[in-house]
C-alpha cells in the first residue's frame, strides 16, 4: 500500500472539498486550482495510486470513472461545447497526487 495523500483527507472528510458527486464508488469535486471554468477531478474511494497500479478487477471502475465524466459535463452544461478528460501518470505525466483521478474540464476553448 502507498501513502495516503491529500485525496484521502477529502474522502474522510477531514479537509473540505467542493463536492459535486459522490456515490459508493466514487468521490467528484471542484479542482482547487481550475484550469477551466469548470474542472473537476473523479476519484475512487478505493485507493490506487497510479494508472499502471490499477489490474483487470478495476476494470468497471475505471469504466464507471469515464462515464461519471462524461455525466457530469452534462450537468455542468459543457457536454455539447466540448470538454477534457485526462489522467496523469507518474511524474513525467504530470501526477503530482498519487491518488488515481480523472480531471474533467471545459468551459472554455481548450488547445487541440
Ligand atoms: P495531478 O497533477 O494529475 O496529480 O493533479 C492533482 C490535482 O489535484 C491538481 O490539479 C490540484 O490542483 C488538485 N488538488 C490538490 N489539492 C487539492 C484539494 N485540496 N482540493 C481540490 N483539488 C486539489
Amino acid at each position: 500500500m502507498t501513502d495516503t495523500t491529500i485525496f484521502d483527507k477529502i474522502l474522510a472528510r477531514e479537509i473540505p472539498a467542493d463536492i459535486v458527486y459522490e456515490d459508493e464508488l466514487l468521490l467528484a469535486f471542484k479542482d482547487i486550482a481550475p484550469k477551466a471554468p469548470v474542472h473537476y477531478l473523479i476519484i475512487p474511494k478505493q485507493r490506487i495510486a497510479t494508472l499502471n497500479d490499477a489490474n483487470p478487477a478495476d476494470q468497471a471502475l475505471l469504466g464507471h470513472m469515464m462515464l461519471t465524466a462524461a455525466q457530469l459535463a452534462h450537468k455542468a452544461g459543457i457536454a455539447e461545447d466540448g470538454y477534457r478528460v485526462q489522467m496523469n501518470v507518474n511524474k513525467g505525466g504530470g501526477q503530482v497526487v498519487y491518488h488515481i483521478h480523472l480531471h474533467m474540464f471545459g468551459g472554455r476553448q481548450l488547445d487541440a
